[in-house]
């Protein structure tokens, strides 16, 4: 396949509405995550159909050429686009509030076309200094090689975020709530000072959802996803997605059409037909996880217990201001060190020791002795990772068989 000509600019997905029908714009997020549908073939599938194929078919030359020339929206090649991708593009758009976006295999693939194609050599970006760790690894390590210089804040620090624009910043980023330690920045005021210093305010709402937060309401220009974790929900596939305003997203899906970083059919029709269920799945999430934060906080060989709907979290009214509830993430620090939470781990009998997160099954993990256990331990502490610290991914199961678990593994320690 050659390339496509350069002219093709067909990022924005229209909402569709071939599943029976959408009533207009009062229709919920719930009933859009459900309803929004590829138009159906001649067999009246009520289910979208894989659309596995690597390319489209003309009728003849004339018909070829104007798809080219941009001139109609039929599909060309799946780099570009193809139905499952576009119907989960469409869903996203809808939930996030935003005009277009491009779907990408993975979440870093998603943060990375947000950054590579909006920046260039001489651009600025400041990032919240606790983000996703390959996240961290391309703000840090990659960008600079592009001659694209980054500046890291803490994510509480006010001041220093203001101080860190200069004459040549073009992106704010950042996460909330973080990952692992559940931080919260205020979005109404990121969306804020992006607007004062004409930034693109980009904003991995992975640990959110859309139906827990919408950081396009507070001025977001841009917002990125791991599909991966919540939005699949099931630990399956793979998959992110960029979605913003129009013009941004033309410029990133020109980027991916040429580079390639493009969500497969597959995936897209398993995240599509994800986000059906994604309410009634985060509702759980989000009950479990609040139920064990609570009892955590009373077991004696725990030290803190941190959850972004408990009112011992620093930044608890900013999250009750701008999430619908607390997400399916808890954190909490054992009661002595490295060693405790080593011990922690293999002491429970039915959490999964996994590197996932977000999955209907719950997880447990211990960044100092696994994702972080590299880092010496006053890298470890600049970037909140202390040594007892466990991440539990709250999942479905039954919150009773969740808090034994953890708690018979405490009581060993
Ligand atoms: C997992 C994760 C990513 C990366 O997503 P992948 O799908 O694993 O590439 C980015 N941001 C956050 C907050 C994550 O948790």
């Amino acid at each position: 396949m050659n390339e496509g000509k350069e002219n093709i600019t067909k990022p924005t997905v229209p909402p569709l509405g071939g599943g029976g029908g959408l009533s207009g714009k009062e229709t919920s997020l719930l009933t859009k995550a459900i309803r929004i549908q590829t138009p159906a073939s001649q067999q009246m599938e009520h289910s979208t159909p894989l659309f596995l194929t690597s390319s489209f078919r003309f009728e003849d030359a004339e018909e070829m050429r104007a798809a080219f020339a941009d001139e109609t929206d039929d599909n060309i090649y799946s780099r570009f686009s193809n139905p499952n991708v576009d119907e989960f593009i469409a869903k996203m758009c809808a939930l996030e509030g935003a005009e277009a976006g491009f779907a990408t295999a993975t979440g870093m693939a998603a943060v990375f076309a947000s950054m590579f194609s909006l920046l260039k050599q001489g651009d600025h970006i400041i990032s919240s200094s606790s983000v996703f760790g390959s996240t961290y690894a391309m703000v840090t390590k990659f960008l600079p090689r592009f001659g694209i210089e980054a500046t890291l804040v803490a994510a509480d620090d006010k001041e220093a975020w203001e101080k860190a624009v200069r004459p040549n910043t073009k992106m704010i980023y950042l996460e909330t709530p973080t990952n692992p330690q559940l931080e919260i920045l205020d979005l109404e005021w990121a969306g804020q000072l992006a607007k004062k210093h004409n930034l693109i305010l980009n904003v991995d709402n992975c640990f959110a959802t859309p139906l827990l937060q919408q950081p396009m309401q507070y001025g977001a220009d841009l917002v990125v996803h791991s599909a991966t974790k919540w939005i699949d929900g099931q630990g399956r596939v793979l998959g992110g997605i960029v979605v913003g305003k129009a013009e941004l997203i033309k410029e990133i899906y020109l980027f991916c059409r040429n580079t390639g970083p493009s969500l497969s059919p597959f995936n897209a029709w398993v995240l599509s037909k994800s986000l059906e269920t994604l309410d009634v799945r985060l509702q759980r999430h989000c009950e479990n996880a609040l139920t064990l934060a609570k009892a955590l906080e009373t077991h004696p060989q725990v030290s803190w217990v941190k959850y972004p709907f408990l009112e011992s979290h620093p930044q608890y009214e900013i999250a009750k201001k701008q999430m619908k509830a607390g997400g399916g993430i808890v954190c909490f620090e054992v009661k002595g060190g490295i060693e405790s939470g080593r011990k922690f781990l293999n002491g429970l009998k039915m959490l999964s020791m996994t590197a996932n997160l977000g999955d209907t099954r719950s997880i447990a993990s211990h960044p100092a002795s696994t994702t972080h256990g590299r880092l010496s331990e006053q890298e470890r502490l600049s970037v909140g990772i202390t040594p007892g610290l466990i991440r539990i991914s709250a999942g479905l199961e039954y919150i009773g068989d969740i808090i034994a678990d953890i708690t018979q593994s405490l009581d060993a320690i």
